[in-house]
Parts: C-alpha cells; sequence; structure tokens
C-alpha cells in the first residue's frame, strides 16, 4: 500500500488549506473519499488546519433555547414537533420567567449567543416580545430562528434586539417539508437587506441524501455570505417517518464537516455541527449548540432534561479538544 494520498486529492486539499474556492466537483471527489483512506484524515487535518488559523483557537458555544412545543401543522417529516409524530399533543409556550432563566445560565455560564428557535405557527409578535424582554435581561447576543420573514418582520427584529436570525434551506425542503426553497432564499437575502447576520446549517443530513444535494447546499451557505455554516445530522426521535432509513454516523458527519469546512475558505467566522461530539472538533468544527426547551430532534418537551448538552459540557468537549470557550465570540 503506498503511503502517499492520491495527487489529485492532494491538490484539492492545499487549495482548501489556503481557503481558496474549491468548485462544486472538488467538493464531490472529497464528499465521495473513502472513511477508512488516508485522504479523509488529510481532508480532516486541512479542515482544523484552516479553523485552527482563522478562528485563534476560540470554541463558540451558541445556546439554543426552544421556546415552545406544539403538533406542529407544517409536519415537517424530520421533525418531531410534528402533528403527524403524535408525541406532543397540545400548544404550550415555556413561561417567560423560565425563558429568562434559562438566559440568564446561559450568560453565566458563558453561552456566546442565544439562538430562540419557535415553532411554525409560533406568533411573530411574541418573539418580539421575547426579544426585546431578553435584551434587558442579558448582554448575551441574541439570534431568532422562526418562520420565513419580510423586510417588515427583519426590521422588527433588529428594533426587539436580535442581531441575527438562524435559518436554512433544509435537506428535502418542498418535498420533507412543506415550504418553498425559493422563499427560503429569499428570506436569507431580507436578513443581509436589513442587516441581520445569517446563521446556517447544512440540515439535517440523513444516510439517504446524496452528496450533490448535501454539496449544494454547502455553496448556497458560502454564496449567499452565512456567517456561519456547517454540518448537522438528522436524529430520529421514536417513531420518526425516517427510522427505517438509519442515520449517519458521528465519523461520517465529521467527513462532511471537514468538505463544507474547505468550502466555506475565508468566509466565515466559525463553523457548526450538531449534535456535539469530539470528532468534528478535529475536522474543522469550532461552534456547538447547546440546547433547552424545545427542540425537532427530541421526544421530552425540554430537551434539557433530554438530549440536549448544557453549555458546561459544551465548553468541556472544547477544552478536551483544545478549544478556547472562555475567549470572546468570534461571530458578533
Ligand atoms: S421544522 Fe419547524 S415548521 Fe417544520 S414541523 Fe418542525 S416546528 Fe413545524
Amino acid at each position: 500500500m503506498s503511503w502517499k494520498i492520491s495527487a489529485s486529492v492532494e491538490e484539492i486539499l492545499k487549495k482548501g488549506r489556503d481557503a481558496a474556492v474549491l468548485s462544486r466537483e472538488e467538493a464531490l471527489a472529497l464528499m465521495r473519499l473513502d472513511l477508512e483512506s488516508r485522504e479523509t484524515y488529510a481532508l480532516m487535518e486541512s479542515a482544523n488546519h484552516l479553523s485552527r488559523a482563522q478562528f485563534g483557537r476560540k470554541g463558540e458555544k451558541h445556546m439554543h433555547i426552544g421556546l415552545n412545543v406544539e403538533p406542529c401543522p407544517m409536519d415537517c417529516a424530520f421533525c418531531s414537533l410534528t402533528r403527524q409524530a403524535g408525541l406532543f399533543t397540545d400548544k404550550v409556550e415555556f413561561p417567560l420567567e423560565q425563558i429568562l432563566a434559562w438566559a440568564r445560565q446561559g450568560q453565566a455560564e458563558g453561552a456566546d449567543a442565544l439562538n430562540l428557535m419557535s415553532t411554525g405557527t409560533f406568533s411573530f409578535s411574541r418573539l418580539l416580545e421575547i426579544g426585546r424582554r431578553l435584551r434587558q435581561e442579558v448582554r448575551t447576543p441574541l439570534v431568532a430562528n422562526a418562520r420565513d420573514i419580510n423586510h417588515v418582520e427583519g426590521e422588527q427584529l433588529l428594533d426587539a434586539g436580535f442581531v441575527g436570525f438562524y435559518h436554512a434551506v433544509r435537506l428535502g425542503e418542498g418535498t420533507d417539508t412543506p415550504f418553498n426553497p425559493e422563499r427560503r432564499i429569499q428570506t436569507i437575502r431580507v436578513l443581509h437587506d436589513v442587516g441581520l447576520q445569517w446563521m446556517n446549517c447544512v440540515e439535517p443530513v440523513g444516510p439517504e441524501h446524496s452528496p450533490e444535494e448535501i454539496v449544494d447546499l454547502m455553496l448556497l451557505a458560502r454564496r449567499e455570505k452565512a456567517t456561519y455554516s456547517g454540518i448537522m445530522r438528522r436524529i430520529n426521535f421514536p417513531g420518526s417517518p425516517k427510522e427505517s432509513m438509519g442515520m449517519i454516523s458521528e465519523r461520517r458527519m465529521a467527513q462532511m464537516v471537514a468538505v463544507s469546512r474547505l468550502v466555506m475558505g475565508d468566509t466565515v467566522r466559525a463553523h457548526c455541527t450538531h449534535e456535539p461530539h469530539s470528532l468534528s472538533l478535529v475536522a474543522g468544527a469550532n461552534l456547538f449548540f447547546p440546547e433547552v426547551g424545545s427542540s425537532p430532534r427530541d421526544g421530552q418537551a425540554d430537551t434539557g432534561k433530554g438530549r440536549g448538552r448544557s453549555v458546561l459540557d459544551c465548553a468541556a468537549m472544547l477544552r478536551e479538544m483544545e478549544w478556547n470557550p472562555d475567549l470572546a465570540s468570534n461571530c458578533f
């Protein structure tokens, strides 16, 4: 067996390591590498090098707070908060006091952002109200995660104190979800127009998704100027319609994290992965999402009591992989 890696892969990795723009074909070649190959380890090394050179050792913890649970009528196939999943039968909003307590705790534990997630029919004015209230209570930057918005709503989010908006054109958008991918992209452009940062992840990745579909979303993140992007795998909740398809492993996810990292080059301020795991932290990721409240990946109403990892857990994992969670965020 040769100790050398393939010359064509080496050529792509040299470009990626230097933050040069990769073509779609180059990204696809990296996606197709055998997990056991030296080339895959070289890929992860290149992405790791790029992130450590660019992000100054900062390990980011952006805390997800899910504001409500409901049997959501949008019925996205990968989500546990749907009518069809049948896990949640009542519409319940977490009390403001609980949301404030999570936010204060997040700030005290060093969260770099608070990402407020709401389900498909959550009141937009209520989201603004919660944002305004949190703004009075905590200094941690606020990021909204909600339905598609227009320019007026974008301005309202800014006025309420939000600085960013998490939004993704999901894998299977328009088939696994009732949403139009073009409308999702319009929202991303609204964010740039009004001055909200666009936060993104390529998600929710499952074994059924082709390298082409996945790479096209990586390229979208670069083209549309995400503040950060990365890879999140689909988690199959109990009874998920996707259960028979299985899930990708953390190892496969780390390979994709590395490809995505090289695709993003020097355009991003961080690189995320979800759920938190160590391997991707040596493959280009430096951003985790601790979670409390509702989560589309959990059958528990409060994922902090379920799958969600705490800010302190995430900080400990970052430290173990020699990222420093205590430095100031690069994202804001
Ligand atoms: S992903 Fe959002 S819109 Fe889709 S079903 Fe879940 S909560 Fe509703």
